[in-house]
């Protein structure tokens, strides 16, 4: 029993080689020659499940992202790609999308499908690798009254200048500096906690942690709006959310440039966001009295039959109410963090290091199971979150009477699929590394191409941009015969990363052997 388990011992030699231990078998086909294949993609290709291997992978890619971009000297070149033929195909699809709509609307004709439909197409434009909406910057998609526009605090304001970059600052001895900052802003209070536990949990704020939670992110971009404000540049951050032990979240965020301590403090203390949203304080459907689904009309009172008003319908009663105030506001609390930092200081290492140390874990990942108390804690936040609307298309609206933006059958309040009412996001369903468009000359999948590049150039392989429709991917059922056992693919893996292992390992000892011939050469 004292020898090791040799099924165990593949799969450390894999973490150590940095291979992928769940990688996700696919079936390629290539559409030029009809050949099928089946290819294992590394887990941490996808967005969730990393295993630890690809996880840390994406770790170092993301501390290199972050410390080229923080103390840029030089503008960095943002043209664009020119766009190819699928992404052209999807904004032509795009805008056929767009005229049927208005044709639709013009005839009298219900709406919903095309502008459910405009809506996937404008998610696939994004994963297709375009930014933005085809429309351009606009201010959220219906125009709202003056009235319910987000009130710009009261902030400095300074004339924007075209750059993204920081004040230098010139020593006596003529050095030149280039500082920056990293802040670290945290919720408010909801209740007084020991070691992240409430101390009275019937008093703690359970609702409103949930709310802020879930809007947390839209009162991090108010933040850069103001902070971009008030500098007067483009200010660019690389910033990572992370929980707190009472499992608010929270944000530390390198900042390129600075600014005087005191207007960023003015700036955290003065930046807030509305949520206007149809209000959620009378509970109309519970229990068994649930809205029923009618095929052409949406959902309907159980009781009188008559139909809910739909979200557009509900976001415009909101509108007209005089009276009406947003279902929540989100702020900063008092607690925040301002640090000044150099570059390539040790301060900026051990910052970068901080920014990316949560990043393989989930929110939740550091509570432990054992203990009552945590476990009640995440249970009653949990609680808080089940009813609460999470976005537009959540199925809980329909507890409030409005039917969910793109609202279909079988929808039931407390029963959202999305990621934000888990016990593991707690509220926040977002990305957990925000990086700003400027931030450097690089999108993570440039970093990770850079590292393919080196490594294929290394083993002397042709690294040619491969036609990207070439090949049609389909992932494989699961059981299906074609894929070998998990076992096998890892010893193949861990074959192929030992021969270019071997490979580098010989081409360092070649420019070594160079470079000391050079040497030697120079001293004869
Ligand atoms: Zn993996
Ligand atoms: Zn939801």
């Amino acid at each position: 029993m004292a020898m090791p388990l040799a099924r165990k011992v593949v799969e450390e030699l894999a973490k150590q080689y940095g291979v992928c231990i769940r990688p996700i078998p696919f079936r390629r086909i290539d559409s030029h020659t009809g050949q099928a294949d089946i290819v294992d993609v590394p887990c941490g290709a996808t967005l969730e499940a990393k295993c630890p291997p690809c996880a840390k992978r994406n770790q170092q890619l993301r501390k290199a992202q972050c410390r080229e971009g923080w103390h840029l000297a030089e503008e960095p070149a943002n043209t664009p790609k020119p766009a190819d033929d699928h992404q052209r195909y999807l904004v032509g699809l795009r805008a056929d999308a767009q005229v049927w709509r208005e044709q639709a609307d013009q005839a009298g004709d219900s709406t919903d499908d095309l502008a459910a439909a405009i809506d996937d197409l404008d998610e696939e434009i994004n994963s297709a690798g375009m930014r933005g909406n085809v429309l351009g910057r606009t201010t959220g998609k219906r125009s709202r009254s003056t009235r319910r526009r987000q009130d710009a605090p009261d902030l400095p304001k300074r004339k924007m200048a075209k750059t993204t970059l920081g004040r230098t600052f010139t020593g006596s001895d003529g050095k030149t500096f280039r500082p920056s900052m990293f802040v670290t802003l945290t919720l408010p209070s909801y209740g007084r906690v020991n070691n992240g536990i409430p101390t009275d949990p019937d008093r703690y704020d359970y609702a409103g942690a949930a709310r802020d939670a879930l809007h947390f992110s839209k009162l991090v971009d108010r933040f850069v709006q103001n902070l971009r404000r008030v500098a007067g540049f483009d200010v660019q951050y690389f910033a990572a959310v992370e929980p707190q032990k009472r499992l608010a979240p929270h944000l530390h965020m390198a900042i390129r440039g600075t600014l005087p301590r005191a207007e960023l403090r003015q700036i955290i203390a003065a930046t807030y966001h509305q949520v206007w949203w149809p209000p959620t304080d009378v509970i109309r459907f519970d229990g068994d009295r649930l809205p029923v689904w009618a095929e052409d009309c949406g959902y309907l009172d159980p009781d009188t039959g008559e139909m809910l008003p739909t979200w557009y319908e509900a976001l415009n009663q909101l509108d007209q109410d005089d009276e009406a105030g947003p279902l929540h506001v989100i702020r900063f609390g008092q607690q925040h963090d301002i640090q000044s930092v150099l570059a390539g200081t040790s301060d900026a290492d051990t910052c970068i290091r901080y920014l990316s140390k949560y990043l393989t874990k989930s929110i939740s990942d550091d509570i432990d199971p054992d203990d009552p108390a945590q476990r009640a804690h995440v249970e009653r936040f949990t609680e808080a979150l089940r009813f609460e609307p999470c976005s537009p298309t959540c199925p809980n609206w329909l507890r409030y009477g409005v039917q969910p933006k793109g609202a279909k059958p079988g929808m039931a309040p407390g029963r959202c699929k999305s990621k934000a009412h888990k016990p593991e996001h707690l509220g926040y369903a977002g990305r957990r590394v925000l990086v700003s468009r400027k931030w450097s000359n690089k999108t993570l999948t440039e970093h990770k191409q850079d590292r393919r590049t080196w490594v294929l150039e290394a083993l002397g392989l042709p690294d040619k941009p491969a036609d990207p429709h070439r090949y049609v991917w389909r992932q494989v059922p699961n059981g299906d015969a074609n894929v070998p056992p998990i076992a096998v693919r890892l010893l193949r893996s861990v074959h192929e990363r030992q021969r270019w292992r071997n490979h580098m390992n010989q081409l360092q000892a070649q420019a070594d052997g160079q470079d000391l011939s050079a040497t030697e050469g120079r001293a004869a």
